[in-house]
């Protein structure tokens, strides 16, 4: 274990800054209000009927599946990418259902289209959840498609997607019903919060209903964000960086199966923060774009259905040649302090605790995306230099998948 003290740059940030704090705070007591103008602001950004904003994107997940299930109460499976966020099958079991899978197609983070076809025959299919992996745009349209005649509803996970969009449309708009995370290292954060989109006039009413029986947060949780955006938009400075990472117990990047989480609506002090979050994420954006531009300049290739432009990223994931390689440049990337961050640490059929997935090698594409992805950071701290250097990593050898 490297323990490096100097600049260090996080895998992914969106920084808070001190005035959006303190936009927070100034409308922590106008109640309800706060979080309804930004749920108004969205739906005539998204244009989209029903907009609500919880406590996180996981929230945000087993509110729409719960949402859906009361459409369709004979149908309780839920069919994601084999390779996804661990938060994903957290939320569904949370939510009471049962976790199916399909590999991704070779060389991209999307579904294997030949392969869905087969599940999407499955009776009990609830829905199916197109993720926008790191930003990626999944082919949602595709699976629009290939449901349409079927009762199966299209569960965009656009998490790490804010504010990004692809082909002229928006994402978080392209199925029956979406969510964005605004969680740390987001596309943009309110240390914690998930937005749900719909037009859909029946899953909208559902979820109007349900929002109207949770909870919200107390005085202490607001209390605990407020210390946690303070900490959040300090500590991210990659000058200062260096020191919550090398605090064990913050756990910092660490990916886990964890079903048991609150689901709250968004406080009026998360909702103040993101006051100004259309001018935020575009100026993000055009940070995150420059960087990655710059790394795909040197020829180094994104997975996934893009040739030519690159969409909007919150990291730049990269395939590189195997495991050993991988493993080669994150130990570099942590002795230098360049960001470069794993992903995530299995696919989910990997995941212990969801013992009744079907083993052996079911998932081989997925299985492979774990073994040798890395992403690169290419949020606004990262400047000219630390691109040179982490493209470096991958030039030194042949490193990355030809
Ligand atoms: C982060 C994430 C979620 C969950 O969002 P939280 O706000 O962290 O609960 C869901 N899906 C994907 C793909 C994510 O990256």
């Amino acid at each position: 274990m490297v323990m490096r003290i100097g600049r260090t740059l996080p895998p992914a940030a969106s920084p808070l800054r001190l005035k959006d704090i303190a936009s927070g705070v100034s409308v922590i007591f106008e109640g309800e209000a706060a979080a309804r103008r930004l749920e108004d602001e969205l739906k005539s950004f998204y244009q989209v009927r029903y907009c609500f904003a919880v406590s996180s994107g996981k929230a945000a997940l087993v509110l729409i599946l719960q949402a859906l299930h009361q459409i369709h109460p004979e149908k309780d499976e839920v069919l994601i990418p084999a390779y996804t966020c661990y938060s994903v099958p957290s939320a569904i079991i949370k939510a009471g259902f049962k976790v199916r899978l399909c590999d991704m197609a070779p060389g991209t983070l999307d579904f294997d289209f030949s392969r869905i076809v087969e599940e999407l025959e499955n009776p009990h299919l609830l829905c199916v959840i197109p993720t926008h992996l790191f930003g990626i745009p999944a082919d949602v349209e595709r699976l629009n498609t290939l449901i349409s005649p079927r009762d199966i509803f299209v569960l965009e996970d656009a998490a790490q997607a804010m504010g990004g969009g692809w082909n002229g449309k928006k994402i978080g708009t392209l199925g029956d019903v979406g969510l964005f995370s605004m969680g740390r290292g987001k596309a943009f954060s309110t240390v914690e919060g998930g937005i749900i989109l719909t037009d859909n006039d029946m899953v909208g009413r559902k979820l109007e209903k349900q929002l109207a029986t949770i909870s919200r947060y107390g005085a202490m949780d607001t209390l605990r964000l407020f210390f946690n955006a303070v900490a959040l938009s300090v500590f991210i400075y990659p000058w200062i960086y260096w020191l919550p990472k090398s605090l064990p117990f913050l756990r910092l990047g660490e990916t886990h199966f964890n079903p048991s989480f609150p689901i709250k609506r968004l406080s009026s002090f998360q909702a103040g923060m993101a006051k100004k979050w259309s001018t935020a994420i575009t100026r993000l954006k055009a940070a995150r774009s420059v960087n990655a531009n710059k790394i795909a300049g040197y020829g180094i290739k994104l997975p996934g259905i893009c040739r030519g432009t690159i969409p909007d990223l919150i990291r730049f994931p990269v395939l590189v040649a195997d495991t050993e390689t991988k493993k080669k440049i994150l130990q570099k990337s942590e002795r230098m302090g360049l960001g470069i961050s794993d992903g995530y640490p299995d696919s989910i059929d990997g995941i212990g605790e969801l013992w009744d997935l079907p083993g052996g090698n079911t998932f081989p594409v997925a299985k492979d995306i774990a073994e040798r992805i890395v992403t690169l950071p290419v949020h606004p701290y990262v400047n000219d230099e630390d691109v040179r250097d982490i493209v470096q990593l991958f030039q030194e050898r042949s490193y990355v998948e030809k």
